[in-house]
């Protein structure tokens, strides 16, 4: 029933998941849905290693303008992320990776972002990735809307834990 009222009525995602792709991610049912019946809780943008490239940006742009329901931002890391590992490993032919992981670790230690702490089986790397893509999302978000919470966080893929380890606050609270 209440899925084919939301088919109905449209979307009304309470947050947008910036994820990595990989397959072990749970973004949409797990941990961000409370009861299985919360159809619609997210509104994802998924790629590999949680970055944003021009259409990535633009969904985002899109879901925060236009889906008032969006109360926050989730950019979420997570373990054994072999985009961050590629990263890590300088493997050749991915420039996009070497790029963009690259962009968001420097602005993380640029940002003082290397002092927030994180949980055990996490490598700083994969930290500092979601902890610097979250602050670039968090500077866009707020251009378009002042209301939203933007928040860098890791997913554990041993036990589908969530961890939370920043919130950049909206301006006016
Ligand atoms: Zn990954």
């Amino acid at each position: 029933m209440i899925r084919l009222q939301q088919y109905e009525k449209g979307q009304a995602p309470e947050r947008v998941v910036i994820a990595c792709s990989d397959a072990r991610v749970h973004c949409s049912d797990n941990p961000f849905l409370k009861r299985k019946d919360e159809f619609g809780g997210a509104f994802v943008i998924r790629t590999a290693g949680q970055l944003l490239d021009e259409a990535g940006w633009e969904s985002l742009r899109y879901a925060v303008q236009n889906l008032p329901s969006v109360k926050e931002v989730i950019v979420m890391g997570h373990n054994r992320c072999g985009a961050v590992k590629a990263y890590e490993k300088r493997i050749n032919g991915l420039p996009f990776f070497l790029t963009y992981i690259g962009e968001n670790i420097r602005y993380a230690r640029a940002l003082g972002l290397d002092q927030v702490p994180y949980p055990e089986g996490f490598t700083e790397f994969e930290a500092l990735n979601a902890l610097g893509q979250a602050a670039a999302v968090a500077e866009r978000v707020r251009t378009w809307r002042e209301d939203v919470i933007v928040t860098a966080g890791l997913y554990d893929l041993r036990d589908g834990t969530y961890y939370p380890l920043l919130h950049f606050l909206p301006r006016r609270q």
